[in-house]
């Protein structure tokens, strides 16, 4: 386990003063180790968990051939470029059973979509395109030109086959992928453990919901917007409440929070000239960075991990075990919630064992100029939508003040303008991280 100090060493140009969002990700992907302890998880309860081992497939997926078509089922090799070709009707296959029953050349079986094909025969005409002969219920022709062999069969394990791999170590399960692990009969999954976060805002002004207001408070809308963030990746979230500015209480939450969860994220409290005892305690319990990050908005983040109660200070040896990661995010609630989907979030990812979940950027064409500045990255809250011509299109929503969160819950999106990119004109091409799954 890599100590602040170690990682540091590792970055070239490592400057917490200024550090730039791509040296950010690069750190906590240095710090933080993923989950060890896996389960088997019922399907109703793997839904949004990572897959800690490949799962191979047991079966072939179809079992037999079938038919993906109500329609007649026929040996293919029969059909002629432009000759009708006339079949005798010998039977039913239905769904479920095989049909018992032998039919050759010159006969077809009436047959439902999914019922395993005869043998022998490989193609299924459609019913709409079968013409019926007058008086002749037992016979069926098909035109010419309209099927080659094997159409509308599907075949015996093109799904999935047995013995190859269906699932992959590292995928988060999603709706497909549980209907995937059904459709091989298997009951559970194999998961690493969700991740436990904790959570608690600092500061003197800030009120629970339930308190009175009070001049110059504010009601706490950091946790909630944490604790959403937290529930869509999947975590287990510790609510650990709006802890005021003192030191014992300050040292209670952090050591109780350290001893039961994987990861802390405090907001508040980290500003260059903060007057409390938040930064002082993430000192005195913990190894931990204080940043100045190169964006906007969201500058002040501490990083590390802190000790528990039960584990002591990281301060008095070396070989302890590793205690929580700390994400110490700024005050402002926008600045939480894009400091969140901007570090916190990959970060947790890889802690969950995660090997698929980067979030593709969306681009978009700005409907605006924007002013940005070179040298730092700027996140605009966005609302990307179609436009005429069918490409997408991206404006801002509002007052982008860092402390605005009426902006943000207008928005589908944040709009990444990378470091060194500079004004914005309208139609410029700008990528967007997409609310929708990560909000
Ligand atoms: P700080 O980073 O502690 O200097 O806080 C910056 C700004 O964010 C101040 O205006 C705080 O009042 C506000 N703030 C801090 N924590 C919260 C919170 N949990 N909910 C809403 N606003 C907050
Ligand atoms: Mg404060």
């Amino acid at each position: 386990m890599k100590t602040i100090a170690q990682i540091a060493a590792e970055l070239q140009g490592y400057d917490p003063q200024s550090l730039p969002a791509n040296a950010v990700l690069d750190f906590l992907q240095r710090l933080v180790t993923p989950v060890t302890e896996s389960t088997h998880q019922p399907l109703f309860d793997a839904l949004g968990k990572v897959l800690s081992a490949d799962v191979i497939s047991p079966m072939d997926v179809p079992p037999h051939d079938n038919s993906a078509m109500d329609g007649y089922a026929f040996d293919g090799h029969q059909l002629q470029a432009d000759i009708p070709l006339k079949l005798r009707v010998v039977g039913t296959a239905l769904a479920g059973k095989a049909w018992v029953g032998s039919a050759g050349t010159g006969d077809c079986v009436k047959i439902m979509t999914g019922a395993i094909m005869p043998a022998g025969f490989d193609t299924v005409v459609p019913q709409e395109i079968v013409t019926p002969r007058n008086g002749e219920a037992e016979f069926i022709v098909i035109p010419p030109g309209m099927l080659k062999p094997g159409d509308n069969r599907r075949l015996r394990g093109e799904d999935l086959a047995q013995g190859r791999p269906a699932l992959f170590k590292g995928q988060v399960i999603t709706p497909a992928r549980l209907g995937l692990a059904a459709s091989l009969g298997l009951p559970s999954l194999p998961c690493w453990r969700p991740l436990r976060v904790a959570y608690f805002s600092t500061g003197d002004e800030i009120l629970s919901l339930g308190e009175p207001p009070r001049e110059g408070a504010v009601y706490d809308s950091n946790r909630y917007t944490t604790f959403g963030l937290l529930k869509r990746l999947g975590c287990e979230v510790i609510d650990m409440g709006v802890v005021k500015d003192d030191p014992a209480l300050l040292e209670a939450a952090f050591r109780s929070a350290a001893a039961q969860a994987d990861a802390i994220i405090t907001s508040g409290g980290v500003s260059v000239g903060e007057a409390d005892y938040t930064k002082a305690m993430m000192k005195k319990l913990g190894d931990v960075a204080f940043w100045r990050i190169a964006m906007r908005p969201g500058r002040p983040m501490a990083v590390g991990r802190i000790a528990s109660e039960t584990i002591g200070s990281a301060e008095t040896s070396g070989t302890q075990k590793p205690g929580a990661v700390l994400f110490g995010l700024p005050g402002n609630p926008v600045a939480v919630m894009v400091t969140f989907l901007a570090f916190v979030r990959p970060a947790l990812l890889q802690m969950m064992g995660c090997t698929d979940c980067a979030a593709p950027l969306l681009k978009a064409h700005s409907q605006e100029p924007m002013r940005k500045k070179s040298g730092r990255t700027e996140y605009q809250r966005g609302w990307v939508s179609t436009a005429a011509d069918g490409s997408l299109q991206v404006r801002t929503t509002g007052n982008q003040g860092s402390g605005v969160l009426s902006s943000m819950a207008e928005a589908n999106g944040l709009i990444m303008l990378h470091h060194d990119q500079g004004n914005v004109a309208v139609g410029d091409l700008l990528g967007v991280m997409m609310f929708d799954g990560a909000i």
